[in-house]
């Protein structure tokens, strides 16, 4: 039976925030216990189950997998690596190809791109067998990510539902390789653009129908992958940009000139993204949300998008909880709704301690400020209301709070997570489905969220996720980039990446 090695590294890193994901930010199995914790709509899961239904052998090393977060610690991502590298060493000689998932967009704090890294280190171990992996739609590919394997496939959705068909798909190409004993092509050519997971929705145009041509691409008998890769525009990268790849069966030429075709299509319809829900200001935000209360529609949820935690952003800028607490107009119409406004959410640790001791009685909390200091904590008196020791999620366990003041509900945790899914407040005892306004530190609406949206506004708020991306300060992007500059002609034959 072929043996294949499969692991991973998984996590988006935000350059703008303070913060260095270290161990208690991540969630690393090793070895069979991979095998035993398969994760639903997961690309390592899509691999290894791809594999094993084709009669494979998957071999399991290492797979670390963080929620987006800031730049990781350096000296545990060097730790990290070794153990994986030193797991790979020992089937040298004993595996047939390597299958990895892979988000394509980690860094680390001092050290840059790492994904290319790891997979040059995994070369120079195991020259001549086949390398490849699965990406997030938002992966940033390096010239080393390129040239050091054999080809890749990004997932098709966003909001991300089609991980598992992802990673199989890589395992496909692994099969396909093994089988016939051809070396699938790879072409990559980037398209010299930022863009926002906000305006890039797979629902909506233009990438319903840009990622139907992928699909179209994908029937070709000799295509064995076609993929968009937006990027991340919240990380100062010299690699940021848009890329496209065509991995074909055995035709570089081939695959060239359809990936240069896709990079054409996406280019030119490059002023048609926008936000896919409605998007304002802060102040006017609030005041749309009133509006469709008064129109009988509810719960308006109100992303607080500049500080989206699944975008990596620390999640405790206060600018917005200041203007909901502080602004006197804005508190009144809020006491008057009748039920109280839900925030979620805030990393701050140091509350939820306070929180663990007090449960039903009221005390004075400093919130959030800690980690995006550009506004300072907000200084609250209250009740805690409810609280969890253990909340798991994505592979994190730690403590939750509720904290009440001012007719709002204010989601407290110990760990950096995204508020991705309503059960969080259900366990916190709330009813999202029966309040007014839902304020959530978050981009676009996941399907939990959108099920249960009356409406659904964009908040263009502050923090590390801002999405006014022309009002960045960048520094290391490649220049020209759309849409920071706009007057300039794209050749295509320019950005094709060799490797
Ligand atoms: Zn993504």
């Amino acid at each position: 039976m072929k043996r294949i090695l499969v692991g991973g590294f998984h996590h988006e890193s935000n350059s703008f925030s303070k913060i260095k994901s270290g161990i208690k930010d991540f969630r690393i199995s090793r070895g069979q216990e991979i095998l035993a914790n398969l994760s639903p709509n997961n690309s390592l899961t899509g691999i290894i189950t791809g594999l094993q239904e084709q009669g494979y052998e998957p071999v399991p090393a290492l797979y670390m997998r963080g929620v987006p977060n800031g730049e990781v610690d350096y000296s545990f991502f060097r730790e990290v690596k070794e153990e994986f590298l030193a797991l790979a060493e020992k089937e040298v000689g004993k595996i047939d190809a390597i299958t990895l998932a892979l988000h394509g967009s980690m860094r680390v704090a001092g050290l840059g791109e790492v994904e290319g890294l790891i997979l040059e280190d995994l070369r120079k171990l195991f020259p001549g067998i086949p390398i490849f992996f699965a990406l997030d739609m938002h992966a940033t590919i390096s010239e080393k990510m390129y040239r050091y394997s054999d080809g890749f496939v990004g997932y098709k959705t966003a909001p991300h539902t089609d991980c598992t068909e992802t990673g199989r798909k890589a395992a496909e190409m692994t099969i396909f390789a093994l089988e016939t004993g051809r070396l699938p092509q790879t072409a990559l050519v980037k398209v010299p653009m930022l863009l926002a997971g906000e305006k890039s929705g797979t629902d909506v145009e233009p990438m319903r129908t840009l990622i139907e041509g992928l699909h179209e691409l994908e029937k070709n008998p000799d295509v064995l992958s076609a993929s968009y890769l937006l990027g991340f525009p919240w990380a100062d990268n010299p690699d940021s940009s848009v890329s496209v790849s065509v991995v074909t069966k055995d035709s570089k030429e081939k695959a060239e000139k359809l990936a240069k075709e896709l990079a054409e299509v996406f280019w030119q319809r490059r002023q048609e993204f926008s936000f896919v829900t409605e998007a304002y200001g802060e102040e006017e935000a609030v005041e749309r949300a009133f509006s469709y209360l008064e129109e009988g529609v509810w719960p308006v949820y109100l992303s607080d998008s500049g500080d989206n935690p699944t975008a990596g952003a620390s999640s405790d800028n206060t600018k917005f909880l200041s203007y909901l607490t502080g602004n006197e107009k804005v508190q009144s119409r809020l006491q008057k709704l009748k039920s109280p406004l839900i925030y979620a959410g805030f990393y701050d640790p140091e509350s939820v301690q306070k929180c663990a001791s007090n449960l039903g009685k009221t005390i004075r909390l400093e919130i959030g400020g800690r980690f995006d200091d550009s506004h300072p904590p907000v200084p609250l008196e209250g009740e805690v209301k409810g609280y969890i020791k253990d909340y798991a999620y994505a592979g994190l366990q730690g403590a939750v709070a509720l904290f009440f003041t001012k007719n709002i509900q204010i989601i407290l945790s110990e760990k950096h997570i995204g508020y991705t899914e309503p059960r969080l407040m259900e366990e916190l005892g709330l009813k999202p489905e029966l309040a007014d306004i839902i304020v959530c530190k978050l981009g676009y609406l996941t399907p939990g969220h959108q099920a249960l949206a009356g409406k659904s506004i964009l908040v263009l708020t502050e923090g590390n996720s801002n999405e006014d991306l022309e009002s960045i300060d960048y520094r290391y992007i490649p220049r020209p980039i759309y849409p920071l500059d706009k007057d300039f002609s794209y050749d295509v034959d320019d950005y094709i990446m060799r490797r």
